[in-house]
């Protein structure tokens, strides 16, 4: 069939909204028609060439639809479902499925290098995180496509894609936040808020957010931080307060605010990076002070499995407890994706969404 997609065509350009073509769905696979998808901030870093995209590319992987139509031997999705779109595939055969952690699933690739059902003049387009929802329709692997029932705008249920599965679950599953635990959040963009939210959740007594933007301290305490502080001087700030967090959660993505994150929780403490750092940065941690026993630790996908996880995500939604209109700064149909991408890369907005 002809859908629209917007494709970039090389490193730094305008993604440009044309017609493509796209196959029919196979054995396990569904058609899901896009209604929103969210402008992340690594689609900002696949533009910039930071990630292992082969361009031509379709970029998008914060989506929410409805399933249009149904390859053979896939089950529990029917036609008229509401999804969000995961980017783990959730292969269930490899070792880390099989053991549970199916966020490290070895399927999970962030280029499909212009294999897979999407096709631009006689060309293969790349689908970035295997998911390319910058298009008006995509088929994807069943698993991908994880049902959340009617409730949830489709603006707002797209967010729990990436940045909210990826903050919440941080806070929750990786730093395994317990009720009246102190937190730092280093970074309040839409993963750093959905980890406040998270913190909040699970019940931590003090929760202090780190971020040199104003409107998005602002955001935080709106989101329930309990604290907000400018980025400098914010590790002696956060010791002289709190005697050293229980947990940190870094967000931003390079090394020094990790340094920080380390080095503003208590001795025992847990240290989380969720930011992007580059292949060439380094961590210097001088080794004695891993006798404080403090841990230091990464988290993907907020160490998610997306199809326990995002209904739970929808239901906190549903009573109310999970904030999602404050991450939704605004929203633009696709043809003004590159208005949307500029508004991202300001830094002022959570989040831009595309609409369908
Ligand atoms: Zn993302
Ligand atoms: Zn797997």
């Amino acid at each position: 069939m002809k859908t629209r997609a917007a494709i970039i065509e090389s490193k730094g350009g305008d993604l440009r909204v044309d017609e493509v073509d796209l196959a029919e769905p196979g054995p396990g696979e569904v058609r899901v028609q896009i209604e929103a998808c969210g402008i992340c901030r690594s689609d900002l870093h696949a533009i910039d060439g930071g990630e292992s995209v082969r361009f031509p590319a379709v970029l998008g992987h914060e989506a929410a639809g409805l399933v249009e139509a149904l390859g053979s031997d896939v089950a529990g999705l029917a036609e008229g479902d509401r999804v969000v779109l995961s980017w783990t595939p959730a292969c269930g055969r490899c070792p880390p499925c099989r053991r549970g952690d199916v966020q490290l699933c070895q399927g999970l690739r962030m280029s499909t290098g212009g294999e897979g059902p999407l096709t631009w003049q006689g060309r293969g387009l790349d689908r970035f995180m295997a998911l390319g929802a910058f298009s008006e329709c995509v088929v994807v692997p069943a698993r991908m496509a994880v049902p959340v029932g009617p409730h949830i705008p489709a603006t707002h249920a797209c967010l729990i894609g990436c940045a909210v599965m990826t903050g919440f679950g941080a806070a929750t599953k990786t730093a395994n936040v317990r009720w009246g635990e102190s937190v730092a959040v280093v970074g309040c963009g839409g993963v750093g808020l959905s980890a406040i939210q998270g913190a909040r959740i699970a019940g931590a007594a003090r929760i202090i957010a780190i971020d040199p933007t104003e409107e998005r301290r602002a955001a935080a305490l709106q989101l329930g931080a309990t604290d907000a502080l400018d980025a400098p001087e914010a590790v002696q700030r956060v010791v002289e307060m709190t005697g050293g967090v229980d947990a940190a959660i870094e967000c931003v993505g390079k090394s020094q605010t990790m340094l920080d994150a380390f080095n503003m929780v208590r001795p025992g403490g847990r240290a989380v990076v969720v930011g992007l750092a580059s292949f060439a940065d380094t961590l210097p941690i001088p080794p004695i002070m891993l006798l404080t026993e403090k841990s230091l630790t990464g988290s993907i996908y907020g160490s998610a499995n997306p199809a326990l996880d995002f209904p739970k995500l929808v239901a906190l939604y549903g009573q109310g407890r999970l904030d999602l209109d404050a991450l939704l700064s605004k929203t633009r149909p696709l043809d003004e994706v590159n208005e949307g991408i500029a508004e991202m890369r300001e830094g002022k907005l959570t989040r831009v969404v595309l609409t369908f």
